[in-house]
């Protein structure tokens, strides 16, 4: 997931985050060399040719295996290179750089999914899996999302330990399996199954978060904070069926869009959280007319519901609103002759922090309004079960001064005159799974990007090269400010 589109055209004034004077040096700022880009190039390269998807082709432990010997070739010691994970074809690798001297302060964890979503040659321009340099930019499936981030923390970590970098607590980079899709999820099965190899202070996900272009002018850089909980559920209506020459007045496809127009007519309850409202607060001051109004008619107490309303009929802004749901798929019948004795629908939520999909099932329940069809919980892996997990989203962490502070002065080298701004994305990845394991998680994938730039999951997708080189400037002086004396 990855997710730079933010929610308006917005410059915003300054960081909510209180601020003390620097604790490193940043001028000037170190870039990397030619031949740290050259091999950063190299590595990006052989990832997005190494074809990771959840089918046939895709394998992630080819991904891993070559990063785990990219690691060895350099020299860190066996065992903290460790390929490991419930499936042959999804192992996970976690790579630790040691502090110099034990210490029991927490390490800093770099999370990072390897997998990417399928692309099929003949919907491309360039062979999706063929790393391609055109135009200014490279070309490819996970370019964008997230073998850019994948390529740019290996890079980091090998330049480190190349350097001789002696951190003053451990670092961690953690390549997973099956974000996008899939039955073994890494960051999961690592945190339920290896809580040692993984626990650390807080967790930067790069695979969200990022700096937003406008005309190639940074306006903002979003921190991921908070993030939906993204929930599937299967919809069916029953009927004993029949000759279609002759319909009866009970039908399971009339039952079912029925219902699911009364879902499409719903809107779940406008909310804010922590995370939004400062986000809004700060927005409402950059906009201006009716939507600067609107969005401080929506932060009164109570809030203005038909100010809310105006705004929601922008999908950025309805989706970080509330609770959405909507029907994705739909399935009926079995011939053209025959009455249905079976429609489906999958409905798909993204439901806002605080409520667990348990909830939101029972509300679906009660949407739909025909106590006829059944309502099932579709997990991530597949499985359909009665009910659903009781599980809330993560609620939002306190900015941490020690990731806020760096992250800050580093955005203002790298991307000048961008604040940096706590968001809730609206999508969901893997930070869920050390969120509730108490884990702080921040979403920052470093990468600048225009506002209609994002092309993940999508056809061509591609990655601005000069936007890589200021990941890889960005992430090495990144984790050597959470980790230096
Ligand atoms: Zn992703």
């Amino acid at each position: 997931m990855r997710q730079n589109n933010l929610l308006a055209s917005i410059a915003l004034v300054a960081l909510a985050v209180c601020l003390g004077s620097p604790v490193f040096a940043l001028s000037p700022l170190p870039t990397a060399t030619a031949e740290d880009r050259a091999q950063a190039k190299e590595i990006f390269k052989q990832l997005i040719e190494i074809n990771t998807t959840d089918t046939p082709r895709g394998n992630v432990t080819t991904a891993t295996a070559a990063m785990q010997k990219r690691f060895l070739d350099a020299g860190f010691p066996a065992e903290d290179v460790k390929l490991l994970g419930p499936d042959a074809r999804k192992m996970n690798l976690v790579v630790r750089l040691r502090a110099a001297a034990p210490t029991s302060e927490k390490p800093v964890l770099f999370l990072c999914h390897m997998d990417v979503v399928e692309a099929l040659r003949q919907d491309w321009t360039t062979d999706p899996f063929q790393f391609v340099e055109k135009d200014g930019y490279y070309y490819g499936r996970g370019t964008q999302d997230m073998k850019d981030g994948d390529a740019a923390l290996v890079a980091t970590f090998l330049r480190l330990h190349r350097e001789g970098y002696k951190p003053r607590r451990d670092l961690i980079l953690a390549l997973t399996a099956d974000e996008e899709g899939g039955k073994f999820n890494g960051a999961s099965w690592l945190v339920k199954n290896h809580r040692e190899l993984v626990d650390a202070a807080y967790v930067i996900n790069p695979d969200s978060g990022g700096v937003e272009l406008n005309h190639g002018r940074p306006v903002v850089t979003a921190v991921e904070a908070t993030e939906k909980v993204y929930s599937d559920f299967q919809i069916t209506a029953v009927n004993p069926g029949g000759h279609s020459s002759r319909p009866r007045p009970d039908n399971a496809i009339y039952e079912l869009t029925s219902a699911l127009n009364k879902l499409a007519a719903y809107s779940f309850p406008f909310e804010l959280n922590e995370v939004t409202r400062a986000y809004y607060t700060r927005l409402a001051g950059q906009e201006t007319g009716q939507t600067a109004a609107d969005i401080r008619a929506i932060l009164a107490t109570p809030p203005d519901m038909d100010a809310a309303k105006r705004l929601s009929a922008e999908p950025g802004f309805n989706s970080n609103f509330r609770t959405t749901c909507v029907a994705t798929r739909l399935n009926a019948g079995h011939a053209n002759n025959a009455l249905a004795q079976t429609a489906q629908a999958n409905v798909n939520c993204r439901i806002f922090p605080g409520h667990s999909p348990e909830e939101i099932r029972q509300q679906l329940i009660g949407i739909l309004g025909d106590k006829k069809l059944v309502v099932k919980y579709v997990s991530d892996a597949g499985d359909i079960s009665d009910t659903a997990p009781e599980r809330k989203a993560m609620v939002p962490p306190a900015p941490i001064k020690e990731v806020f502070e760096p992250l800050t002065q580093l955005t203002q080298a790298i991307w000048p005159g961008t604040p940096v701004t706590p968001v809730m994305e609206n999508g969901a990845s893997d930070s869920i799974y050390f969120a509730m394991a108490g884990i702080p998680c921040y979403g920052f994938s470093a990468i600048a990007m225009e506002r209609d730039g994002d092309r993940a999951h999508g056809q061509d997708e591609r990655l601005p090269i000069d936007s890589y080189w200021k990941s890889l400037d960005f992430f090495y002086s990144f984790a050597k400010a959470v980790s230096s004396k």
